[in-house]
């Protein structure tokens, strides 16, 4: 590594950085890129630049959008009455990989966690309190951990004195303390088909 000159030494401890990158991996990138050409560069560093630009929060959902109210949020064929609660923006990619979900989503930005200081002022609940109508069915859909397990709890009682608001909660089959992220389809399919009333 001391070997390598300086602006090669920097790419790979950038690359090192990335979640899931060992050092090695992060070496083979950087030297994949060394020898790409400038093409290739070009498209890359546009697409960094663009993703940071560009990506920002649908004001309506939370979920990552180019534009204010997000393609799912606009779409008029998604179910109005359906609203799957998920923690966080990267939450919502999961489900539309099943392609099975017709719904809307609303995202808390993060779970209750009294120890990290973090209580229902600090998640987006207002918003969501604001979105739920009658006649809707709310389907918490927070990570199966002691936090997504006490925000679940938390918004069912929330509202469960709600007229005509049906609470349900995914199935379980998604491992105690996974990620919703790393579950793959047909579980995540088989969790939402099995969701149940709480
Ligand atoms: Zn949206």
């Amino acid at each position: 590594m001391s070997s390598y000159p300086e602006s090669l030494k920097s790419l790979i401890e950038e690359f090192a950085h990335f979640p899931g990158i060992g050092r090695k991996t992060a070496e083979r990138m950087a030297f994949h890129l060394l020898k790409a050409d400038n093409k290739t560069i070009d498209r890359l560093s546009d697409a960094l630049r663009d993703v940071k630009d560009k990506v920002s929060y649908c004001t309506v959902c939370g979920g990552m959008s180019e534009k204010e109210a997000c393609d799912i949020c606009t779409d008029i064929r998604r179910d109005e009455n359906l609203l799957c609660i998920v923690e966080n923006s990267s939450n919502i990619h999961p489900f539309e990989r099943t392609n099975s979900y017709k719904g809307k989503y609303h995202v808390l930005g993060g779970c209750l966690s009294p120890l990290d200081g973090i209580g229902p002022d600090e998640l987006s609940i207002d918003r969501l309190i604001e979105r739920v109508q009658p006649g809707m069915e709310i389907i918490i859909a927070t990570n199966p951990s002691v936090e997504g397990e006490t925000t679940a709890l938390y918004l069912s009682k929330l509202f469960s004195g709600q007229d005509d608001v049906t609470v349900t909660r995914l199935a379980r089959g998604i491992p105690v303390g996974g990620n919703l992220e790393y579950v793959d389809e047909p579980t995540l399919i088989r969790a939402m088909e099995g969701r149940t009333s709480i």
